[in-house]
């Protein structure tokens, strides 16, 4: 059985501390909330949560949170991935959209991700919902910035233009790995073309909009696909690239090939960076929505 190499040391995770880590904390357990960033047990939540500055926090204060909307359920499978998956998950709350953006306006967060699993059960896959979603938030908190992360809707492009015109600040999408592994990788559903046409589209729907994507590494890619990947991102105009190190969830999924040292992803950084992407976050424990309102604000905004 392949089993993979040890874990190094600089995955050793910190525990959470910080001010505003520790409000958003108290905040969230009087609300009826779910985030990524606690059921995920996510390493960078005093980071993020925190806006920044290291897991004690001294950032500018732009605290970032991840909600996962459309259930808990997926209906499809990816080899990287630890969330349930079912044909048939549960119909869609029709409160939800209302309900979540009642919760996280009343918590106090400056910059939400929205992201959720992929319904290929739903006509639209879920957009009208998550677009429902992105109003209610706009309505109640304007000054709040509002990125999503989303699935490929199955390539229909409608389905993103629906999500574009939201209201949101920023379309994410991930290949999540180079073009040669996204058949091991990700569910047969997914795809690097399409992926590329969703955030293709994504952009030109809209003027001005703030495209997004992710890639894991460790996964056996070589350097040259890394670049191939990066380098068909900007032909489309990506503007913001996360880069992080692949971690087996469970026994049952994919081993992990390599650990990249810190020094490779920081490398990564400043190739990406050379190459046109308004700002690149690269490292072992990054994830799509790492510090993403800190680094927003500080790269967009100023
Ligand atoms: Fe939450 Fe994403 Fe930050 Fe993790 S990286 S703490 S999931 S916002
Ligand atoms: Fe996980 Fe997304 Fe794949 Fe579903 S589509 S299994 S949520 S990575």
């Amino acid at each position: 059985r392949d089993v993979g190499v040890t874990k190094p040391e600089w995955l050793r995770q910190r525990a959470p501390q910080g001010e505003k880590f520790s409000r958003l904390q108290e905040s969230l357990s009087k609300l009826k909330l779910n985030t990524v960033c606690v059921e995920a047990q996510c390493p960078n939540i005093g980071e993020c949560w925190n806006g920044g500055g290291g897991a004690g926090g001294e950032g500018d204060g732009i605290a970032t949170a991840t909600i996962m909307l459309l259930g808990d359920t997926c209906t499809r499978g990816c080899r990287f991935c630890a969330v349930k998956t079912s044909r048939n998950p549960a119909p869609l709350d029709p409160f939800e959209p209302e309900n979540t953006a009642r919760a996280i306006a009343s918590w106090g967060v400056d910059y939400i991700v929205l992201t959720s699993v992929d319904r290929d059960d739903l006509p639209d896959g879920g957009s009208g919902h998550f677009a429902q979603t992105v109003k209610a938030m706009k309505n109640l908190k304007p000054e709040i910035l509002v990125e999503c992360l989303t699935s490929d809707f199955r390539g229909d492009l409608e389905a993103v233009s629906t999500l574009v015109h939201s209201g949101l600040n920023v379309f994410a999408h991930n290949i999540e790995t180079v073009k040669r592994l996204q058949r091991i990788v990700r569910d047969p559903r997914a795809g690097y073309e399409q992926s590329l046409s969703v955030l293709k589209h994504a952009k030109l729907s809209k003027e001005g909009m703030i495209t997004k994507s992710s890639i894991m590494l460790g996964l056996g890619e070589s350097d040259d696909e890394v670049k191939e990947a990066m380098a068909d991102l900007r032909a489309i105009d990506v503007d913001i690239l996360t880069l992080g190190q692949y971690l087996q969830p469970t026994p049952l999924h994919l081993t992990v090939k390599e650990y990249v040292t810190p020094e490779k992803f920081a490398f990564w950084k400043d190739y990406g960076e050379s190459i046109g992407f308004i700002y690149v976050a690269s490292g072992p424990l990054v994830r799509s929505s790492y510090r993403a309102g800190e680094l927003f604000v500080q790269n967009l905004v100023r």
